[in-house]
């Protein structure tokens, strides 16, 4: 019986009304026995609404420039623009790079991942107007715009950081989803010596705005957890609350990411209180993220960062390995190579789940397109996908 981790007040599709944060708690921290019996009930959740079957995306991964206006300290990514390593591309040259890959390596997805307004600084605005752009959106779009119009099966997804509704609905017509994580929904860590003390916009006021901002502009979006950023159990469990709050009432939710801090080049040393969470931790906070949000949510987990071990996220209730690039690092994370997508298969494959390639954007929204999708990126999407929204066999990569 379940009378101590929370789930005794689940219904039948795993979601309670009003969960208590108490009981998220004693899940976060479940012993042995408790957490088996928490990992079953995510996994049988997982099984009734996707299947046998697990998901993850083919990606380029493309930085257009990591010059960020914030200084999240477990940050590897960031530079200002006069540190050593920042750089900006041109729309016009990182199209070519995708372009040169997408054929090669079948890749349908396009991450676009920059710092947060980098066109806070005079240097960027300088290079931008150089280049016959306004301001960073401006920009973005045009990269964007060439992806959709110069590639033939790529289709991007945006992560750039907070975005006005403004700016959304400027971007929207040219991209299959964005993310925004909500990492820790807690405003203690934009104080003292915290993560967010720097980085005003990781307010989660700002990024709950942005997911809200999303339903209203008709946008699919990703959005997670980031644990090990110095946080409590309390404020790991108030965000997964807020998580489900989210996902029952917003449509645009289309993922929710649980990701592990990991230590790189940068990060190790300036963020004294980040610590990376054992694998446990992730078990539990990825079956605990199962039973919480919309049954219809993916639950996605990164492999990448789980040091050979990411099989045990099926069985704690992941059914997506996120995006997966064969042909580039991961920028975010420099030092955590992802797994090839033939061991992906193998792995997948062990524990009695067939892997197959999903777009940007997840078959539920594609089923809805005319809602949630701009004509161009519609017209493109529909080439590609078999009946049920996932790429076609026959364009899969290998
Ligand atoms: S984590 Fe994102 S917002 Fe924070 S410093 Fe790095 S690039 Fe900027």
């Amino acid at each position: 019986m379940m009378t101590t981790t929370g789930t005794d007040k689940m219904t039948s599709t795993g979601l309670s009304d009003k969960p208590r944060l108490d009981l998220i708690v004693q899940m976060l921290t479940a012993d042995c026995s408790k957490l088996i019996d928490i990992m079953s009930q995510a996994c049988k959740i997982r099984d009734k609404h996707f299947g046998k079957i697990i998901t993850y995306s083919r990606k380029v991964f493309i930085p257009l420039t990591n010059v960020c206006s914030n200084d999240c300290l477990y940050c590897n990514f960031s530079r200002r623009p006069w540190e050593k390593g920042a750089f900006i591309l041109r729309p016009d040259v990182a199209v070519e790079l995708v372009k040169k890959w997408e054929q090669k390596f079948k890749i349908k997805e396009v991450l676009v991942c920059t710092g947060e307004r980098p066109d806070t600084f005079a240097e960027i605005r300088e290079k931008l107007k150089s280049w016959g752009f306004r301001n960073f959106v401006e920009y973005l779009c045009e990269f964007l715009y060439k992806v959709i119009t110069e590639t033939r099966y790529a289709v991007p997804h945006v992560n750039v950081g907070y975005l006005t509704i403004e700016e959304l609905k400027q971007i929207r017509d040219y991209t299959a989803s964005v993310g925004i994580m909500l990492e820790i929904a807690s405003p203690r860590l934009c104080t003292d010596e915290l993560p967010h003390k720097n980085s005003p916009s990781k307010h989660p006021k700002y990024r709950i705005d942005f997911i809200r901002a999303c339903e209203r502009v008709r946008i699919p979006v990703t959005t997670g957890t980031l644990i090990g950023i110095c946080e409590t159990i309390d404020e790991r469990a108030r965000t997964l609350l807020i998580l489900h709050s989210l996902t029952m009432q917003l449509e645009c939710i289309q993922e929710v990411i649980v990701q592990n801090y990991m230590p790189g080049p940068r990060s190790a040393t300036r963020c004294t209180c980040c610590e990376p969470p054992t694998l446990t931790d992730m078990v539990r906070t990825i079956a605990t993220t199962r039973l919480l949000v919309k049954p219809d949510v993916s639950v996605q987990a990164p492999p990448n960062l789980a040091l050979g071990a990411y099989g045990v996220y099926i069985l704690a209730g992941a059914n997506d390995w996120g995006g997966v690039s064969p042909v580039t690092i991961d920028y975010v994370n420099p030092t955590y190579p992802w797994p090839s997508i033939r061991m992906l298969k193998k792995v997948t494959e062990s524990l009695g789940y067939e892997l197959r390639e999903r777009l940007p954007v997840y078959p539920k929204f594609i089923k809805n397109s005319r809602t949630w999708l701009s004509d161009i990126v519609r017209e493109k999407v529909h080439q590609i996908i078999d009946d049920t929204g996932l790429v076609d066999k026959k364009y899969e990569g290998e």
